[in-house]
């Protein structure tokens, strides 16, 4: 029977975007989370991490604006008057002084999508900076721009429909079972019942998802790229190429085709340190599937090379023609629970809203107009990624910096000299549902900001599903939603006009409306219509056949035509660079990070559920027994392990699911829950020159049993 009182949302975990039903409990005067069975994406699953949502909510929050003049005295709580007056004092400061770049925002795919669209409204139209970055910077720019580079826009092409329609799943650098749950059970279900379906997993190590796998290819760090151009060199060797199809819908093949021929199974084999039979394997599958899907996460886009990567394996579609058709196509998995809504709002520092760019004058004149700004009031320099703004911190070049929803002082790569730099910052605002964090250590001025369940918003899922989740408790003490912030400080800095915002989906209605027209058209999509209908997947245009949300979920260039200037989607033609930091004999490993089945990012919500906690009490080290055995380490030993630029210790797991020179250590651990257990203290860096993602998932270490 119906219960009347649930209150339908989301998962505000990852990127799946699984429906949940919030129930009062009876007679305990508490809420309870389950699956929403008519959730599109979801069909009723969740996993622990969604199960577990409630307990977080109401521990270590912080309630009250707190402030200090320096980070060697302790906070004290202020008004939000006065919290609002310190800020925006320090930003005409800022302005008057160093100009609209000496300000920085950093924020988060956990924003709704309201909270990304008004931030972009105050610094890149009201302020005139487009050093706004997210974290999605750290987990989905090379995808992003893969997509741009190869079909002339963003957005993941697939829908979740897909993964049991394909007859050849090819997961790669993805351990999907653990961070993607719920859309691999969806595959996997139909994999088991689906005798002739194909499932190739490539990861260096034997994960849950590899572990029911048909085939797994345990590659080399870094290969990736040699054996997306192994696999077509055997495609073209054995006629599995669709000619017509390149013809009529791609260009750049003959560059691919000379790139590719230097691929022989032989040199492939070598330097991935796979078999040619399982190469072989690999390309006959794809080949002889009638629909090839291909997902993705981490592994290819945390990399020197990610948007490579991302386009290397992009060609194999445009190769054999699997895209635009059901159960094929390339599907990148989106980490945080919002990223893409962030990218459809300009949440990048070189986006504007509607998938625009800031070096195109004609999208900056379209958005200042919308946003009745006089015209060239949007700098058409791309701003600060994250990187950059710890590089200018470190030079002295931000009078502010500005960090919302997110933990950088975990998150970000070598962590000696993020830490170090927030350090020297001179005036740092944090605006965070939860206190302690790490990053707080380094912030003057917090702001208490509310979090799911206590702020209405829309969020984007993978597979292009947009979802409202409506507030339905009231704020901890002060706190106050991310986007309320952005419009009053926008208000108090001169720019009412801007900010006339009472509720999300008024700013909502005036987002979509950049949309329109737009690759990510979701001007049909409004708050009260996500209320009565249910979730709603774009391109869903404004004036669009009301019935047309029952219709079956929606692909991409299901047409053949690419938003390209003719309309062909782009071959790349890439040659393997291998790793940023590749091993030598003084740090003969390579170090790879990843995430764990129940925990989130930096732990700030599930190291406060019990249940997770318990899962998973220690941080540790996966090390082959061929490398432990002549350090003379033993399962339980605790390893120093050194990179060029810091130290972690961890408890080691001999085991021989990490490939021999490969070691692996989960990224949740911050210095809140161990002592010097970072793994991000080991990280590098050096980014892709394209989407600027660093390469956080590999780097050159040495263990030290002590
Ligand atoms: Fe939440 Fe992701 Fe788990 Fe779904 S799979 S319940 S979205 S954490």
């Amino acid at each position: 029977m119906k219960d009347e009182t649930q209150i339908k949302t989301l998962c505000p975990y990852c990127g799946v975007g699984c429906g949940l039903e919030v129930v009062p409990s009876q007679g305990k005067g508490a809420w309870q989370v389950r699956g929403d069975r008519a959730h599109p994406s979801s069909q009723g699953m969740v996993c622990v991490k969604g199960a577990t949502v409630a307990e977080s909510i109401s521990k270590d929050r912080l309630l009250h604006p707190m402030w200090r003049e320096s980070l060697e005295q302790n906070f004290r709580q202020i008004s939000w008057e006065e919290a609002l007056d310190k800020l925006c004092d320090r930003l005409q400061t800022v302005l008057a002084s160093q100009g609209p770049d000496g300000i920085c925002m950093y924020g988060s795919g956990q924003f709704v999508t309201e909270d990304y669209y008004t931030a972009q409204k105050l610094m890149k139209g009201c302020l005139g900076t487009n050093n706004f970055d997210a974290n999605s910077r750290l987990c989905m720019s090379s995808a992003v721009s893969g997509y741009v580079q190869s079909f002339g826009a963003d957005g993941p092409p697939c829908c979740y429909e897909d993964l049991e329609q394909t007859d050849c799943a090819v997961i790669v650098g993805s351990n999907m079972a653990e961070c993607h749950p719920i859309a691999f059970n969806r595959l996997r279900k139909y994999h088991k019942k689906t005798p002739h379906v194909r499932l190739i997993v490539v990861d260096p190590r034997r994960t849950q998802t590899a572990d029911a796998a048909d085939l797994h290819l345990a590659l080399r760090p870094g290969t990736d790229i040699d054996l997306f151009n192994g696999i077509a060199y055997l495609l073209m060797q054995w006629g599995f190429e669709q000619a017509a199809f390149i013809q009529q819908h791609t260009s750049g093949y003959a560059d691919y085709a000379e790139v590719v021929r230097h691929y022989s199974p032989d040199v492939v084999s070598d330097r991935c340190g796979i078999s040619i039979s399982d190469l072989e394997t690999a390309a006959r599958w794809w080949g002889k599937s009638g629909r090839v899907l291909s997902l993705w996460s981490m592994g290819l886009n945390q990399s020197s090379e990610g948007t490579a990567k991302v386009r290397s394996l992009i060609d194999l579609h445009l190769l054999t023609g699997q895209i635009g058709k059901p159960g094929a196509g390339p599907f990148s998995l989106t980490g945080q629970p919002n990223a893409m809504g962030g990218r459809e709002a300009g949440g990048l520092s070189h986006l504007l809203p509607g998938y625009r760019f800031v070096a195109n004058p004609q999208h900056r004149a379209e958005v200042e107009h919308a946003w009745n700004l006089p015209a060239g009031q949007i700098s058409p320099n791309p701003g600060r990624t994250v990187w950059d703004m710890i590089r200018g911190l470190e030079a002295g070049e931000v009078g502010l910096f500005w960090i919302a929803a997110t933990n950088p002082a975990v998150s970000l790569p070598d962590l000696v000299r993020v830490k170090a730099a927030l350090g020297r910052s001179p005036f740092t605002v944090y605006q965070e549902a939860y206190f302690p964090t790490e990053t707080a250590e380094f912030a003057h001025l917090l702001l208490p900001a509310t979090q799911w369940s206590e702020k209405s918003g829309t969020m984007t899922n993978s597979e292009r599903m947009v979802t409202l989740a409506k507030a339905f408790q009231p704020a901890p003490g002060e706190a106050r939603a991310d986007w309320e912030i952005f419009c009053e400080v926008g208000r108090r800095l001169g720019f009412a006009a801007q900010f006339p915002f009472q509720t999300a989906a008024e700013v909502h209605a005036e987002f979509v409306k950049l949309t329109q027209g737009r690759p990510c058209d979701m001007s049909g999509i409004s708050h009260a219509r996500l209320e009565q209908e249910g979730p709603l997947q774009w391109p869903l245009p404004s004036g669009e056949n009301p019935e047309s949300q029952t219709q079956p979920a929606k692909r991409l260039y299901t047409n053949l035509q690419f938003p390209t200037p003719d309309g062909r989607a782009r071959f790349s033609a890439s040659h393997s660079r291998g790793l940023a930091e590749p091993p030598d004999p003084d740090f003969p490993l390579v170090l790879t990070t990843g995430r764990l089945y129940g925990h989130w990012h930096t732990q700030t919500r599930t190291g406060r559920t019990e249940k997770i906690t318990q899962m998973y009490p220690n941080p540790f080290i996966e090390i082959h027994p061929r490398d432990a055995e002549p350090l003379g380490i033993v399962e339980g030993d605790v390893v120093e392990v050194r990179s060029r630029r810091g130290w972690a210790r961890f408890p080691a797991k001999v085991t021989r699911a990490i490939a021999p020179g490969t070691v692996f250590v989960p990224m949740h651990w911050g210095a809140l829950w161990a002592d010097h257990a970072e793994a991000n203290a080991l990280t590098h860096p050096t980014a892709c020159p394209d989407s600027k993602q660093p390469e956080l998932k590999a780097c050159a270490v040495k263990l030290l049993p002590i």
